[in-house]
């Protein structure tokens, strides 16, 4: 919002949009990352091609999750019943065969150990109304399973903090095999669109239950445009 008073002289909103707007740089193909492996895999696939700026609403809203993933490391590292509490802990997953190679990279949100020796990877997710968080998000189930087999630990924990008053539901997640292969084919699924430069799917928009998400799509002009393209190629045919 503008400041409009002439008796004021800072306008405190513009000044957070201006402090907010960081540069994004260009991905790079090849390098993977494990918080949009779960995302529609065209938005995934337009995000090499095609930069956009963050709204600055989303970045607001990016601010105050990272303000909740701040508190929740710092009570961590303070907890008595904890001896190791490491937060942003790098990982690295490589991938090769016969016609691509691959590299995974990662930070896990916070890395702890109990008193009995208990290793345990913890996931932080804030959220907006944590009445209706239920269970596990599939997105963060993918996220925290690649987390899992790059760092050996006795399992995992998705913790939803909700932003208004920081109240707490946490998930255990085991390692599971099939879940990190499935992961695992999603990047190679990507990477092979990427590298041939074709389209993938659209994903979300043909799933009842994510199309939704499509309304706050960046790339959303550039999808459904692609889409009308396929129909009326197909009504040529
Ligand atoms: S508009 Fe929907 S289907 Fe298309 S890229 Fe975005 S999320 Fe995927």
């Amino acid at each position: 919002m503008q400041n409009d008073d002439p008796l004021v002289d800072i306008d405190v909103g513009g000044i957070i949009d201006e402090y907010l707007n960081e540069e994004s740089r260009p991905k790079k193909i090849g390098s993977y990352y494990p918080s949009e492996i779960g995302m529609c895999i065209r938005r995934s696939y337009y995000s090499y091609f095609i930069q956009k700026p963050t709204e600055t609403t989303a970045l607001r809203i990016f601010a105050l999750g990272n303000k909740v993933h701040e508190f929740i490391a710092k009570a961590l590292k303070e907890s008595e019943s904890l001896t190791i509490a490491e937060e942003e802990k790098p990982i690295r997953i490589g991938y090769k065969d016969e016609e691509t190679e691959f590299m995974i990279y990662g930070r896990i949100d916070d890395y702890v150990e109990t008193k009995n020796g208990k290793k345990i990877i913890i996931e932080a997710k804030s959220t907006g109304d944590i009445t209706k968080v239920t269970g596990p998000d599939p997105k963060h189930k993918m996220q925290i399973s690649l987390y899992l087999a790059a760092q050996p630990a006795d399992y995992g924990l998705l913790v939803y903090a909700d932003k208004k008053n920081l109240e707490i539901k946490q998930f255990k997640i085991e390692y599971n095999e099939e879940e990190y292969k499935k992961v695992m084919q999603r990047f190679k699924d990507l990477d092979y669109h990427l590298r041939n430069k074709l389209l993938p799917p659209a994903e979300y928009y043909f799933d009842n239950k994510k199309v939704w998400e499509c309304k706050y799509c960046p790339f959303y002009q550039e999808c459904m445009q692609a889409l009308a393209d396929a129909n009326s190629l197909e009504n040529y045919q």
